[in-house]
């Protein structure tokens, strides 16, 4: 993605880095950072600079940042969305080779992502933090001016959140409600034998772009591009609603974790299987380069990279045009990579050649290498 117009000041692509690992590399104990105004930061202190910079009331907030709870008066006839996210440092990523803009912007983004697929209008939001010791307040502010950039051009407002000490590694928690019309409201469980798959824009970009931060390369042209999309993704908030309003999804979800495993979470829930066919994955031309520089695959990358936040949506035959009308509309491009078909026939690849394989999922999961008991 080219980075939007109001983006955080400067995505230097060379040295930043929100990374997707199991470990919890690198120092992470308590900081202080060269070069910031090194304000000591203190709750109530911190809590006052956030309100009077970032919290808002009006509209429909009576009451935001500065009570035991903020006040939002309900919109009539509409269903609240609620999501939250957390971050975490050395698991989401690593202060070591990401900004505190850049991380508030992914952590916003993720979540508005998550208000998108399920077809909705983002409202308010809340932000928690676990802060160790040795931060300056300036470092705290300048995550929320992420936050913001993600937020504001969809009228999110910040209405509160919670503050605390950490004994280890930075957190950050968001939570964000959204609104949606009871009859326009998407979910996963709804698509239907013989319906298209889409995704909204590339696939892939977002993997690709952190291999380019985390190894060489990155003064090869293609990776500027690749690795804005790792740090600024665009949630598709557009199209999920004119996806909603018109009625022309019958399931949606985004992808954070990866296609085939955000495909499986779909299909697992809609009780059905799916085709799709490698030769339709849209991949970037920074992605094919990539690739072939690299001799990555690019359809693996596609498949199993994380946090591209496109959505990925089941759409009726019948509504294909209709979809293809709304074009530079939406947002993005979209694209048609397969098929629903029935549960029994499970989740299979086809590759350009015309062979069938099932598809493996290889999205990321948590505690894959050391699973907790259930
Ligand atoms: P309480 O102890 O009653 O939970 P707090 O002192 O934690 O109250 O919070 C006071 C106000 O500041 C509340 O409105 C809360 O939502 C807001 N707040 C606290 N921490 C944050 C934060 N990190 N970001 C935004 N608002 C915050
Ligand atoms: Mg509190």
């Amino acid at each position: 993605m080219a980075l939007r117009a109001s983006g955080p000041s400067s995505p230097v692509a060379s040295t930043r880095c929100i990374e997707r690992s199991n470990g919890f590399p690198g120092a992470t104990g308590p900081r202080l950072r060269a070069g910031s105004s090194t304000k000591p930061l203190k709750e109530f202190a911190l809590i006052a600079a956030l309100s009077r910079r970032f919290g808002r009331t009006g509209r429909s907030v009576l009451r935001g940042i500065g009570d035991d709870a903020a006040i939002v008066r309900p919109s009539p006839g509409y269903l609240l969305l609620l999501t939250t996210d957390l971050l975490a440092e050395g698991i989401h990523f690593d202060l070591a080779t990401a900004t505190f803009e850049d991380i508030g912007y992914k952590a916003a983004a993720a979540n508005l992502s998550d208000i998108a697929a399920m077809g909705g209008t983002p409202q308010h939001l809340l932000v928690s933090l676990a802060i160790p010791t040795g931060y300056a307040a300036s470092d705290i502010l300048r995550l929320y001016r992420g936050v913001m950039t993600a937020c504001r051009p969809h009228g999110v407002e910040l209405i509160g959140g919670d503050t605390s000490a950490s004994q280890r590694g930075l957190f950050i928690s968001i939570t964000l409600t959204g609104l949606v019309p009871p009859k326009e409201v998407l979910t996963r469980d709804g698509a239907k034998v013989g319906d298209l798959l889409y995704v909204t824009g590339t696939l892939g970009d977002s993997r690709a772009g952190l291999h380019l931060l985390t190894a060489k390369g990155q003064a090869q042209p293609y990776a500027r591009h690749l690795i804005d999309r790792h740090l600024h993704p665009t949630p598709r908030i557009t199209a999920g609603r004119l996806l909603a309003s018109h009625g022309l999804a019958t399931a949606a979800i985004d992808l954070s974790d990866g296609l085939s495993g955000d495909l499986a979470h779909l299909c697992t829930l809609s009780g059905v299987g799916a085709e799709i066919h490698s030769d339709t994955l849209p991949l970037s031309r920074a992605c094919r380069a990539y690739a072939i520089a690299s001799r990555t695959d690019p359809i693996r990358l596609a498949l199993a990279g994380g946090e591209d936040y496109e959505l990925l949506f089941t759409v009726p035959p019948r509504s294909r045009a209709r979809l293809e009308r709304l074009g530079a509309r939406l947002g993005c491009a979209v694209s048609c990579i397969g098929t629903i078909r029935p549960k029994a026939f499970g989740l299979r690849l086809r590759n350009e050649k015309g062979s069938w394989r099932r598809l493996a999922i290889t999205s990321y999961q948590h505690f894959q290498e050391r699973p907790i008991s259930l």
